[in-house]
């Protein structure tokens, strides 16, 4: 079968973004609906010579920290149940936060192969030092991206690709 590809992250890093421009096409629903729960989306991605499925992953719209949380540990859980390689998406305009510290421990456990993606980076110039905090999750080096610009997307895909 396909290896499949899991996007885990906060809500509004930009996983949606970033799985609708690897798709090619608008499918994932960016912005959620206050309290609705999605079912995680599929895609098709073809890059170079591989073929993977990728998985979004969205939910409920969080109005606390406490559901933000155990939401984000559901979904690492699955993905780490479900996937070959997972996407972290992080946000370099938020910086680090403690769910993003909670649920990199979860998956640095799970021994599957992590891609550290940190997103927003819209201008590199300015933000490439602060892209290098995100080493202290401890998942290897984090690959800048600018989901809305398409910038690093050809970087970030090869990453992933290599561990398949
Ligand atoms: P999700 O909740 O993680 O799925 O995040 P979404 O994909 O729905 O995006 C949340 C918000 O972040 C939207 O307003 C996006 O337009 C915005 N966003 C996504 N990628 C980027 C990016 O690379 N740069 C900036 N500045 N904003 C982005
Ligand atoms: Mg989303």
């Amino acid at each position: 079968r396909k290896p499949i590809v899991a996007v885990v992250g906060r809500p509004n890093v930009g996983k949606s973004t970033i799985f609708n421009m690897m798709a090619g096409e608008k499918i994932a629903i960016v912005q959620n609906t206050p309290g609705v729960t999605r079912d995680r989306i599929y895609a098709d991605v073809d890059w170079l010579n591989h073929n993977f499925t990728i998985i979004d992953t969205g939910g409920i719209e969080p109005d606390s920290k406490d559901i933000i949380l155990s939401q984000m540990r559901y979904q690492a859980e699955t993905a780490i149940e479900t996937a070959d390689v997972i996407m972290f998406v992080v946000d370099v305009l938020t910086g680090l936060t403690d769910t993003d510290y909670k649920v990199a421990d979860i998956l640095r456990k799970s021994k599957k192969p992590i891609v550290l993606c940190v997103n927003k980076v819209d201008n590199f110039d300015k933000l490439q030092y602060d892209v290098l905090e995100f080493y202290n999750l401890g998942l290897g080096e984090p690959m800048p991206l600018s989901a809305v610009n398409k910038i690093g997307m050809g970087d970030l895909l090869d990453e992933i690709v290599k561990h398949f």
